[in-house]
């Protein structure tokens, strides 16, 4: 008998119906319900003592890395916006279940002073942080350029790349060497879309700030590297993410001919923030389903 798994099929296709949601959009009325790792994802002690902070860790990628770390012994703080409290009350709960400490932190991160009072409270709460997972990002389709609104540009980039600067920023005066920050890319840095040209620059940004802070933070220990997802099934996605003929299509984008699901995302998260990844920095991880990347 093989022990294999079959990547076609270790998890089903998502075939979503149409289906919408209003910005920010739930997992908890995702259809149908997407594998956050509640039942799948087994840790095995690979982050124990570490303090994690995870922006976006309500729902989707977030959630299955704040889950992953929990039961790899992390202690995890999420931070996420004020409407997405039951998602992001689920997730408390799991990292709670995994014997570690959790800390809710809802806010609005296109401000400042939230930024900068995510990463106080973390620290205050755990006594520390040891891990920084800038993932929080705003993703709104719009018809190319002359239908993308002046304030969701502005919105855009704010949410996605002052936040993750600011966050990071932040949290400079308490990482210490052996730490790790990671960025949530995307595969649309490298393959971007007309109907997201405005969140397609963030993700380009939030790469190339990963891999110039990692040339300014390898030589004091800290290592920078950032995760490039393909098509994941995500509260993002219904939630104006796509438009509804593109998300009937969805499983169709990648070559392995189904969409993913944010538990597959948890082991490269993990693997990044490990001493196992010591010498890795500056490095964008593809979880695409065989999407390229340069
Ligand atoms: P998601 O909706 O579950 O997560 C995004 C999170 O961003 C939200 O939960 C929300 O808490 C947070 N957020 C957005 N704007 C915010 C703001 N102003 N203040 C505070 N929090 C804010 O969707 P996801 O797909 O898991 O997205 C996680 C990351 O993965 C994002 O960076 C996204 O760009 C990236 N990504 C997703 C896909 C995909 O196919 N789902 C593909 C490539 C990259
Ligand atoms: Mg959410």
């Amino acid at each position: 008998m093989t022990s294999l798994n079959d990547p076609r099929n270790r998890y089903p296709k998502v075939e979503p119906p149409e289906q919408t949601q209003p910005h920010p959009g739930l997992d908890r009325d995702l259809e149908p319900q997407s594998d956050i790792g509640l039942e799948t994802y087994q840790g095995n002690g690979r982050l124990k003592g570490r303090r994690a902070l995870i922006t976006g860790g309500d729902s989707g990628i977030g959630a299955a890395v704040a889950i992953a770390y929990a039961r790899e012994g992390a202690d995890v703080a999420i931070a996420y916006l004020p409407e997405e409290e039951p998602d992001a009350q689920r997730v408390i709960q799991a990292i709670e279940d995994a014997g570690q400490q959790a800390l809710a932190l809802p806010g609005d991160l296109c401000e400042l002073e939230q930024c900068r009072k995510i990463v106080d409270e973390t620290v205050e709460a755990f006594g520390g942080l040891d891990i920084l997972v800038n993932n929080a990002s705003r993703q709104i389709w719009h018809d190319g350029i002359e239908n993308i609104p002046d304030d969701e540009f502005d919105k855009t980039m704010k949410s996605n790349i002052y936040s993750s600067y600011r966050v990071t920023k932040a949290a400079m005066a308490h990482l210490e060497p052996g730490s790790s920050i990671i960025f949530t890319s995307s595969i649309e840095a490298y393959q971007p879309t007309p109907t997201l040209l405005h969140y397609d620059m963030t993700k380009a940004a939030m790469n190339n700030l990963s891999k110039g802070l990692a040339q300014e933070l390898a030589p004091k220990g800290i290592r920078v590297n950032a995760v490039a997802p393909g098509p994941i099934w995500t509260p993002l996605q219904p939630s104006h993410g796509q438009p509804q003929e593109q998300l009937t299509q969805f499983d169709e984008m990648a070559p392995l001919g189904r969409a993913g699901q944010p538990v597959e995302l948890a082991g490269a998260y993990v693997f990044l923030a490990s001493d196992e990844a010591s010498y890795v920095m500056g490095e964008t991880l593809a979880v695409t389903g065989g999407m390229l990347t340069p």
